[in-house]
């Protein structure tokens, strides 16, 4: 294909979804044009457009309410939180962590000079196995990083006893729990600190964006994390930090009001569209659905489906659907100690329960506007 024909594909695709003809993974949730307009229009009039302007400081007391957390600190994106949060806490040695996750969690590490060490994840719930993780703890270790992966909650009780035990710290990458909590615990309190995105595919966006949360009172990280956003400027003529640029802009944050109203009812829609799937193919020989915990209040973010590589398999039906222009996903595949950039360092069949999910799991389309009917059509092509 030249890159002319790949222009024209490209095209066709745009053209199709305007059309509504595609069904996407996911579709970006936005407010009425009209309230975004009236919130941004303000920008036009005092000209102050980011560096910890109005709508951020609006947004950050209101989502430090609507995630019951002590303390938000906003970013520019989920992934710079995640590499300042990591920062900020001064660490050296090894993480343990999952390579059942997106390429943000393990790069972060790895770009703080840390080395990851990859635990292997629990078959029913996709989280990493709490009980392989302390097999995994050397002198080097620092810190343990699970991601509470699909908006599955990781067995945060056992891993914060090992946290505690052996003086580790414990960062959860909570990008997929926006909102959620666990048996009445709100999940951005779990461990020292957790990191969420507000990407655009995300339940709750900012376009980009993304938050660290944690419990209680903590100025000491607060202002840590303000300052490493921002170059690591401490005053007028000081700069104490080698820090970089990750403050979260007026747009962004005025977005984020905006979609901080609707949210709730996005994930009512999300819900309805989740029960849809379950009821279509939760009875279906060879095709497994993630354990949910009966304790935890979840958001609907994604809608991960199992198949057992017989009656169905994934690569089959993630074509199958393609054909009829419903565009599902490999998430996550590769796992993330088969990347190109870490070959060498790892071997996936280390973690073979993490290498074999990656291999027989799909994630369908799931957003709040996606139809019964729709859902129904997508069931009937994987199962006819
Ligand atoms: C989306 C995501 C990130 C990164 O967030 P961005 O806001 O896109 O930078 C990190 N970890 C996981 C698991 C994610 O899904």
């Amino acid at each position: 294909m030249t890159f002319r024909d790949g222009e024209l594909e490209l095209r066709k695709m745009v053209n199709k979804l305007r059309e509504n003809e595609i069904i996407t993974v996911t579709k970006a949730s936005l407010p009425e044009f009209r309230e975004y307009e009236e919130l941004i229009s303000k920008l036009w009039e005092n000209r102050w457009l980011t560096n910890m302007g109005m709508y951020h400081e609006e947004l950050k007391e209101k989502l430090k309410s609507y995630l019951e957390v002590g303390g938000v600190e906003l970013f520019v994106n989920g992934h710079m939180a995640l590499e300042m949060l990591i920062q900020a806490f001064e660490l050296e040695g090894e993480v343990i962590t999952t390579p059942f996750t997106f390429a943000s969690t393990t790069h972060a590490i790895v770009r703080n000079g840390l080395k990851p060490v990859f635990c292997d994840i629990d078959p029913d719930d996709c989280t990493i196995d709490a009980s392989k993780i302390e097999s995994l703890i050397t002198k080097d270790t620092c810190a343990i990083l699970p991601v509470h992966v699909y908006g599955n909650i990781c067995d945060f009780k056992t891993i914060e006893g090992i946290a505690k035990e052996h003086g580790l710290k414990l960062i959860f990458d909570a990008a997929h729990a926006f909102g959620e909590s666990v048996g009445g615990i709100p999940v951005g309190e779990l461990g020292d600190a957790s990191m969420f995105s507000f990407h655009a595919t995300k339940v709750f966006n900012t376009i980009e964006g993304g938050a660290v949360t944690w419990k209680g009172e903590n100025r000491e990280l607060s202002e840590k994390l303000y300052k490493l956003k921002n170059f690591g400027i401490t005053g007028k003529e000081s700069v104490e930090y080698v820090g970089g640029n990750a403050k979260m802009n007026e747009f962004c944050a005025a977005m984020g009001l905006c979609n901080l109203r609707h949210v709730n009812d996005w994930i009512s829609e999300r819900k309805a569209v989740y029960d849809r799937y379950v009821r279509n193919l939760g009875h279906v020989r060879g095709i497994r659905l993630l354990g949910r915990r009966e304790d935890t209040v979840y958001n609907y973010a994604y809608m991960p489906v199992v198949f057992d590589g017989n009656i169905f398999k994934r690569n089959e039906i993630y074509e199958k659907l393609m054909g009829e222009n419903i565009y599902s996903r490999k998430y996550f595949y590769p796992c993330v100690n088969a990347y190109d950039c870490y070959r060498g360092s790892y071997d996936p069949k280390e973690t073979p329960i993490a290498l074999e999910l990656s291999e027989n799991i799909l994630t369908l389309p799931i957003y709040p506007e996606l139809s019964a009917e729709d859902v129904d059509r997508i069931c009937e092509i994987i199962v006819g």
